[in-house]
């Protein structure tokens, strides 16, 4: 059952305002990329002005049509009518964009996430939703029509939020309307191979590097490893080269939850955790994060070894 669902006063929105600008979460992923080019493609076609506001992202997403709406100019200078935040549940996950929460004239939030009802006027919010790219999708299909470049982008939001399909959030619902966007003719086997199985040697490297640093605990239930800023810059990765790590650690045989914990720079420690039933994200929000309850993240300032120390001793409690 949605949590919020103003779908009528967004799509009224969509039809009666000019200028809009759209952005999703700090270090972007797939179902926030193809939501907010997706959106941002209908509302251009619909003949609206649209900047698209996205921090750099991985490579592979570069598979998601609409990359020409993405804004590149002082993100302070755009004025728009209505700011629309995707996959965003947080306002200090949007970054730079949180300025256009009181900027713009209206705030609209579309997200499977919960919280994001409270940062704006108007929302569509469902927790049971796959990803927010069923949300926008509900949103335009039956009102505003699909063009191939936007299917295109809903889809890999989709692909991407489900892990291929698999994830527990994958409902009848996300089939029907993965069934929907397949058969308009989009690319889905570019889309899921670019999305689920490429990636770039960095990737390869650094997985490698956090194989060798994984080490098991609470008798084979916790899985954790740590990446270190020095080990980072071995091999020039960054945040958007670890992305498939924790699934990997989650699916060693006997392993309840998984952690990586890296250094983005020295001092600030990123953790993102993965269980196969455990509810983690309240965990996580404990030490000021957020996430679903499979996966989710918090960031610690300090020493990368006391992070660790700290999350393995609340994960080893979690899994007891
Ligand atoms: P990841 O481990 O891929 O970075 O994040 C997994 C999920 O946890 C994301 O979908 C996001 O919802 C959530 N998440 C990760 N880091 C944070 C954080 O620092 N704060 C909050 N509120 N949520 C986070
Ligand atoms: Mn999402």
């Amino acid at each position: 059952m949605s949590e919020s669902n103003q779908i009528d006063e967004i799509r009224r929105l969509m039809r009666e305002k000019n200028a809009f600008v759209i952005a999703c979460h700090t270090n972007p992923d797939g179902d926030g990329i193809g939501s907010s080019l997706g959106l941002g493609l209908t509302l251009r076609g619909l003949g609206k002005d649209v900047n698209v506001l996205l921090e750099d992202y991985n490579e592979k997403y570069n598979v998601i049509p609409g990359k020409e709406l993405i804004y590149h100019g002082e993100w302070a200078d755009l004025r728009p009518d209505v700011f629309v935040c995707l996959d965003c549940g947080a306002a200090d996950r949007l970054g730079g964009a949180r300025q256009f929460l009181e900027k713009a004239g209206t705030a609209v939030c579309v997200d499977h996430h919960t919280g994001g009802a409270l940062m704006a006027d108007y929302s569509l919010i469902d927790p049971l939703a796959s990803s927010t790219c069923e949300l926008v999708y509900q949103l335009i299909a039956p009102e505003f029509g699909l063009s191939m470049d936007a299917a295109s982008a809903l889809y890999a939001g989709i692909v991407d939020d489900t892990g291929g399909f698999r994830h527990g959030c994958t409902g009848k619902e996300t089939l029907h309307i993965a069934a929907e966007l397949v058969g308009m003719g989009i690319p889905f086997t570019d889309i899921y191979n670019e999305l689920m199985e490429r990636h770039s040697p960095t990737e390869a490297f650094v997985f490698g590097e956090a194989l060798r640093e994984t080490r098991l605990f609470a008798g084979g239930k916790l899985a954790i490893s740590t990446l270190t800023a020095k080990e980072m810059a071995k091999y020039k990765a960054t945040g958007q080269d670890v992305g498939g790590i924790a699934e990997y650690l989650r699916n060693i045989r006997g392993v309840e939850i998984s952690a990586l914990i890296y250094e983005k720079i020295p001092g600030n420690v990123k953790v993102s955790l993965r269980s196969k039933s455990a509810d983690v994200s309240e965990l996580c929000r404990g030490f000021g994060g957020g996430g679903h309850v499979n996966a989710a993240g918090c960031s610690f300032s300090g020493k990368i070894e006391d992070a660790a120390e700290t999350v393995r001793k609340a994960l080893e409690g979690l899994v007891k």
